[in-house]
């Protein structure tokens, strides 16, 4: 990299990644500020910052369910869920059919906590028989935990289908909701959720700082004395928030400040079903270019989410994701690579401040990059 390379630009490369993602002008803007952190203008934002994520889950405080802040990424949040809720005697079963579902079980290890791992193929949903069979006959488990969207893939879980067998064991549901909250509709009713964490830079284009857990008031309020960690200590974050309105430690002053605003714009654009309906169109236009291209899609259709997409490496010995990447960065566009153990992806995130218009400016990129690169593309 040459120096005039670091110098910024007035205009950033577009990203078509899971997160951080490209974000308005106004977001970024909102972050130009010094905000007093324990001043109670900055802790009036705090609190309606956290009435606005339960309302846009549907949810209120009167329901019983609770929005907690957590400083750190989407990780620190679904840590901060095991080292806060688990009992000292308590066993998780994860359902994993990628890369974030095994995380959770590297975090349960780390903090010593029994768990098992139901696997599934990275290109196939969760077994619901399965799992009612598990928990029917295993009954040290305690909690459930799954991934709704797996951005490893794309795959989008069924969430309401699982939970329900979680509810009929009577067994406390984990839902890490990072890649779809504030785009995809989720039913805490339906789908019995009694935590889920989402962060600030995905779906509801944020800049990263933070994440977040929405809680039924009553289990977490059962935890007290479980916590395995004092900086991720989910009750004692609520215990601060509801004593003064304050995180427990410095909070991202500038990406919360950035999030009031991104809040603001997934309400003018029309809340989560508006934004949902951007965001399949993306993946539609997108879709449909790169099979044009002769490029395949990953998964399954029925299975496919519109948040990221994997596609096979084209079948030419001439293709190197890494010269592939450099190329179309060099035109503007940010790819991402693939996280599939069992076969060779590449990604392109539908998310973010993107619209049709950067879909089609990132497919000529593509169809320029294979014609550069000689690339024998099977054309329909
Ligand atoms: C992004 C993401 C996370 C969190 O990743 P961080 O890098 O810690 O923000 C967790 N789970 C899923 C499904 C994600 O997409």
């Amino acid at each position: 990299m040459n120096m005039l390379t670091t110098i910024p630009t007035a205009k950033d490369k577009t990203l078509f990644t899971p997160g951080p993602l490209t974000t308005s002008l106004s977001v970024k803007q909102a972050m130009l500020r010094d905000a007093g952190s324990w001043h109670f203008e900055f802790n009036a934002i705090v609190t309606r910052i956290r009435g606005r994520i339960l309302k846009l889950a549907g949810l209120s405080r009167a329901d019983g369910f609770e929005c907690i802040l957590m400083q750190g990424s989407g990780t620190f949040g679904v840590e901060a869920v095991f080292a806060t809720c688990i009992p000292p005697n308590g066993k998780v079963a994860v359902l994993a059919n990628g890369a974030y579902g095994e995380r959770m079980a590297l975090m349960l290890q780390h903090a010593k906590i029994d768990h098992l791992v139901l696997r599934a193929p990275e290109n196939d949903v969760p077994d619901a028989v399965a799992l009612d069979y598990t928990l029917a006959t295993d009954e040290a488990i305690t909690h459930v935990a799954v991934v709704h969207c797996e951005t490893t893939t794309g795959i989008l879980n069924p969430l309401t289908a699982l939970g329900k067998v979680v509810k009929r064991h009577q067994r406390i549901f984990i839902v890490d909701a990072m890649s779809s909250f504030g785009a995809l509709p989720i039913d805490f009713a339906a789908a019995g959720i009694d935590y889920l964490i989402s962060s600030a830079n995905k779906c509801i284009e944020g800049v990263p700082g933070f994440s977040f857990v929405i809680a039924r008031r009553a289990p977490l309020l059962a935890c007290e004395g479980f916590a395995r960690s004092l900086s991720l200590d989910l009750l004692g974050q609520l215990k601060a928030f509801e004593k003064n309105a304050q995180f427990r430690y410095t909070p991202p002053t500038h990406s919360l400040l950035a999030f009031q605003q991104a809040l603001d714009e997934l309400d003018l654009e029309g809340g989560v079903p508006a934004r949902g309906a951007r965001y399949q169109h993306n993946h539609e236009v997108l879709v449909a270019g790169m099979k044009q291209l002769g490029f395949r899609v990953y998964l399954d259709s029925a299975v496919q989410s519109c948040i990221i997409t994997s596609f096979y490496f084209p079948d030419d010995a001439r293709f190197t994701f890494n010269e592939f990447y450099l190329r179309l960065s060099d035109k503007g566009f940010i790819i991402y690579p693939g996280k599939i153990s069992q076969a060779d992806t590449f990604r392109i995130g539908s998310i973010g401040r993107i619209f049709e218009s950067d879909i089609r400016a990132l497919l000529a990129a593509v169809s320029e990059t294979v014609t550069e690169m000689g690339l024998a593309m099977l054309r329909k």
